[in-house]
C-alpha cells in the first residue's frame, strides 16, 4: 500500500518492545510489523510548516518556518532551554498563557543511556515518550520539580559533568556500555549544591526499553531527503525516531518533520 503523509514524530507506545505509530493524514500505521520487510519512502519536494501549516521551499527550524520559529510559543527559548524559563515570575516571552500552561507543571531531570548517559529535562507526564524518542535503553528520574525553571537549573548544574546530547551513531549500533544508574544518579545528585538538592527525587525506579530491531548495523549512514529523494530498502528495525534499513542507511523522522513523503509499505 501507498501512504501519503506530513513526516512527524512517530508516535511511540510504551510497550515491550517499544511500538511505533507513523501518523498518516487522518490515520495511523503500525511500524513494528515492517520490520524484516521492504519499505520505501519518496519525497514528495513540499514541506509544510509544524505551527502555521503553510507549505515552504525550506523550512528553518525544528520543522517551522523562519517566521514561526522565531515568533511562536512552541519555538520559545525555553523550549530548547528549560534554564531560560520566565512564566514562574510571570514574564512573558512570546505568549505568557501558552508559557503558564507548558512551564508550570511538574518536571522532571532524568539520567538516559541512549549511546551514552546523558541528562536531560522533560515534563513528567512526557517521561516515558521522550526517553523512547532517544532511543534509550535505560533511565532514571533524578529529580521531581513543580516547574520548567527549577528542573533548567538543575540540568545546567550538571552538564559540566555529563552530556546532554545522544550519541545517535552507537545508540543506532547497540554500542552503549551498560551503566548503573542508581550509583550514577547517587554520584551526581551529590555534586548538586544549595536548595538544588531539596529536589533530587526519593524513587530509584530504573526503566528499561526494548527496541523493535531484528539486526543492528555495524556501520550507520544518516539519509537526509534533500540529498536523498528516495530510498528503499529491507527495514531492519526502530529505534529512538530513527528507521534503520539493511546495508547501514537510517532516517531520522522527526529531523524531517514537515516532509510529505509517501510510504510504500
Ligand atoms: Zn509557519
Amino acid at each position: 500500500m501507498d501512504i501519503a503523509c506530513t513526516l512527524a514524530k512517530m508516535a511511540t507506545l510504551p510497550t515491550r518492545p517499544v511500538g511505533y505509530l507513523l501518523l498518516a493524514d487522518d490515520n495511523f500505521v503500525k511500524i513494528n510489523p515492517f520490520v524484516g520487510k521492504e519499505i520505501g519512502i519518496r519525497f514528495l519536494q513540499e514541506k509544510y510548516c509544524a505551527s502555521c501549516g503553510n507549505q515552504f521551499k525550506d523550512l528553518y527550524r525544528m520543522g517551522f518556518c523562519k517566521n514561526c520559529f522565531f515568533t511562536k510559543p512552541e519555538a520559545g527559548e525555553s523550549i530548547i532551554r528549560p534554564e531560560l524559563s520566565r512564566a514562574h515570575e510571570g514574564i512573558e516571552d512570546r505568549d505568557l498563557v501558552f508559557e503558564k500552561g507548558y512551564q508550570l507543571q511538574p518536571h522532571v531531570v532524568y539520567l538516559a543511556n541512549s549511546g551514552g548517559v546523558k541528562v536531560g529535562v522533560t515534563r513528567a507526564k512526557q517521561k516515558l515518550h521522550r526517553w523512547m524518542d532517544q532511543g534509550a535503553s535505560s533511565a532514571i528520574v533524578l529529580a521531581e520539580t513543580t516547574n520548567r525553571f527549577e528542573a533548567g537549573q538543575i540540568e545546567v548544574a550538571l552538564k559540566a559533568h555529563l552530556s546532554d546530547k545522544t550519541v545517535w551513531q552507537r545508540m543506532l549500533k547497540n554500542e552503549e556500555e551498560p551503566v548503573d544508574l542508581v550509583s550514577e544518579k547517587k554520584r551526581v545528585s551529590a555534586l548538586l549544591e544549595g536548595e538544588l538538592k531539596e529536589f533530587v527525587s526519593p524513587r530509584d525506579e530504573v526503566f528499561t526499553f526494548e527496541y523493535p530491531i531484528a539486526h543492528f548495523p555495524t556501520k550507520v549512514k544518516s539519509v537526509n531527503l534533500d540529498k536523498t529523494e528516495q530510498l528503499s530498502a529491507v527495514l531492519q528495525g526502530v529505534r529512538g525516531q530513527y528507521l534503520i534499513f539493511e546495508g547501514g542507511a537510517v532516517i531520522n523522522l522527526r529531523a524531517h518533520t514537515g516532509y510529505r513523503v509517501a510510504f510504500s509499505l
